[in-house]
């Protein structure tokens, strides 16, 4: 069986309620009855009951950026999976780079994150990627597993079963510089041999993997042409509706 791409949004620190609704009267007519693919869009925590209200009904979904792990308590800033579910949010993007890189996310609060995100019902997008010292030193192979394994750690198959992952290498997110096709393919093909290893080969051979790193409406075609790349997490290319729908129509 095929494996559904699924083109995601990642706003990042970006729009407000009203930007959100905007967003929406202009994106949904561009996508409406587009049923290839499952699309997601993931704004800021202010803006996802604006961004629920405007999708209700469409074949657009809503996910957080982040989640916590535990459901509730003293964590100034934190949102948690039963919270996201009372508003309908069905995603949640685990482990971004920037979260990671500024604001001291580790593989074990990716971890947990992941652990709760799952347990909850939530589908996760569990980021993973290597910096540029990495691919230059030529770790990414072992970066990429280091993080599954730690990402994955004591989450069974059946836990997992709605497990997305993106590879984002760092070094192409926000930069215009894209990993080539064949080379995104490569690395997933090391996430998904991981995969293999840790959930078995039925698990893996149905994990979709995402690719994210300045996709654009240019180079969206050539990257999802590649089997092994199952979808895009898109950031700075996802503001815009004109060119977010571009991408989900590559
Ligand atoms: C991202 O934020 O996940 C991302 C891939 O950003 P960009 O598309 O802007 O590189």
């Amino acid at each position: 069986m095929p494996r559904t791409k699924l083109i995601a949004a990642n706003w990042k620190m970006y729009k407000t309620p009203d930007h959100t609704r905007a967003f929406f009267r202009d994106f949904l007519p561009q996508v409406s009855g587009h049923t290839r693919d499952e699309i997601v869009v993931c704004p800021p925590y202010l803006d996802l009951t604006a961004a629920l209200d405007a999708a209700k009904g469409s074949n657009v979904a809503i996910g957080a950026q982040n989640v916590h792990w535990k459901d509730e308590g003293a964590f100034t800033g934190e949102i948690s999976a039963p919270m996201l579910l009372t508003l309908n949010v069905t995603h949640a993007i685990v482990g971004h780079s920037e979260r990671r890189q500024y604001f001291g996310e580790t593989d074990d609060t990716v971890n947990l994150r992941l652990k709760a995100a799952l347990e909850a019902g939530l589908t996760p997008i569990c980021c993973v990627g290597e910096v540029l010292e990495e691919r230059e030193a030529g770790l990414t192979d072992d970066v990429l597993r280091r993080q599954c394994v730690r990402a994955f750690h004591a989450i069974s198959a059946k836990k997992a079963a709605r497990l997305v992952v993106a590879y984002e290498p760092v070094w192409a997110i926000g930069t215009g510089k894209t990993a080539t096709p064949e080379l995104a393919a490569e690395a997933h093909a090391v996430i998904r041999k991981e995969a293999t290893e840790i959930f078995g080969e039925e698990f893996a051979s149905n994990l979709r993997i995402l690719y994210g790193g300045s996709v654009k409406p240019e180079n969206a075609s050539a990257l999802m042409a590649q089997e092994e790349i199952d979808g895009a997490l898109v950031g700075g290319a996802s503001l815009d509706p004109k060119s977010f729908a571009a991408i989900v129509k590559y």
